[in-house]
């Protein structure tokens, strides 16, 4: 049974890092007029309200979003992330028109990668979500009825690791994958290393993108063993440390993983991480890699 609820982590650093990484991607891959067909394998609720109890249980979105708005004058010098804070402002309009901003973070609504996604696809491409959880799923189909899929896209119940394999290859020319799992199943490390390669097997141009926690156990690193085994295709690795690790559990950054990254991803996306991780101090890191070289 899934328990897992990203409401509770909605904004944190970890997925400041990943919406910038998809952001960057789909901007570079939009230079190109060619439709993309981008499918999100874990997507959530699609929008989550900072002001609820669960965001605010634990209140991570002051650890991360929250910090890149304070310093929202210098970040947004970049593309990428003037492409975020217009997100965040989208998300945000009838809150600031109504008055409900949060004190802390200036800010009420945190888009979900449907949300983000939605925001930035043109009339060209195509948009397909998958959610697992019955209640995260309903909360994600109720707001795609209301909009008629503009905030959220096609929504489908159900695995959504099996689901893309079984809609590929896409009618588009190009194909961007979204996999984002909770990983409280450990098998998940492993199921999504084998569902990137039979994507890349059947789809050699897709442009894939993995997130994955770093935690104490440091159980990533069967995903990063198994997917440099299978998967041919260049592979680059970003991993963000926003804190010490300290004691056995509690994650302390996350990593990210790009199969056919865009032509000098790493060099704009370390150019954009520079001024944010300034927020952190000196403990923070964030690192490239080629798990497959270019
Ligand atoms: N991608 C979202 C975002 O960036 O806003 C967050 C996704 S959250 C980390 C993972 C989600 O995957 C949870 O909502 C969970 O219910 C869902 N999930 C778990 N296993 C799944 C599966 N096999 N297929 C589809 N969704 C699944």
């Amino acid at each position: 049974m899934l328990s897992y609820q990203h409401g509770y982590h909605a904004g944190n650093p970890a997925d400041v890092q990943k919406h910038l990484t998809l952001i960057a991607i789909l901007q570079r891959m939009q230079a190109k007029e060619s439709a993309i067909h981008y499918f999100d394998t874990h997507a959530g609720k699609g929008h989550y309200d900072l002001a609820d109890a669960q965001a605010q249980k634990k209140g991570e979105f002051r650890a991360g979003v929250a910090k890149a708005i304070a310093v929202r004058e210098a970040l947004e010098k970049n593309s990428f992330w003037a492409d975020f804070f217009a997100g965040l402002d989208n998300a945000n309009a009838e809150a600031t028109q109504q008055g409900e901003l949060h004190d802390v973070a200036k800010l009420r609504y945190y888009p979900g990668s449907p949300g983000w996604v939605a925001q930035f696809r043109r009339s060209q491409d195509r948009h397909t979500v998958f959610e697992l959880h019955p209640a995260e799923h309903a909360a994600l189909q109720d707001r795609a009825t209301a909009s008629k899929q503009r905030h959220t896209g096609r929504v489908v119940y159900g695995d959504g690791l099996a689901g893309v394999i079984q809609q590929l290859p896409p009618k588009t020319p190009r194909l961007l994958v979204l996999i984002d799992p909770a990983y409280e199943n450990k098998t998940e490390y492993l199921d999504v290393a084998a569902t990137a390669a039979t994507i890349m097997q059947r789809c050699r141009h897709a442009v894939v993108l993995i997130w994955y926690p770093l935690l104490p156990a440091g159980r990533h690193a069967l995903l990063l063993e198994q997917i440099q085994q299978q998967v041919q295709q260049p592979i680059l690795q970003s991993e963000f440390c926003y804190q010490e690790s300290a004691g056995e559990r509690g994650m302390y950054g996350a990593g990210m993983l790009v199969v056919n990254p865009p032509w000098q991803l790493e060099q704009q996306l370390t150019e954009a991480m520079q001024p944010f991780l300034a927020q952190y101090g000196e403990v923070a890191t964030y690192q490239h890699t080629w798990l497959v070289a270019e």
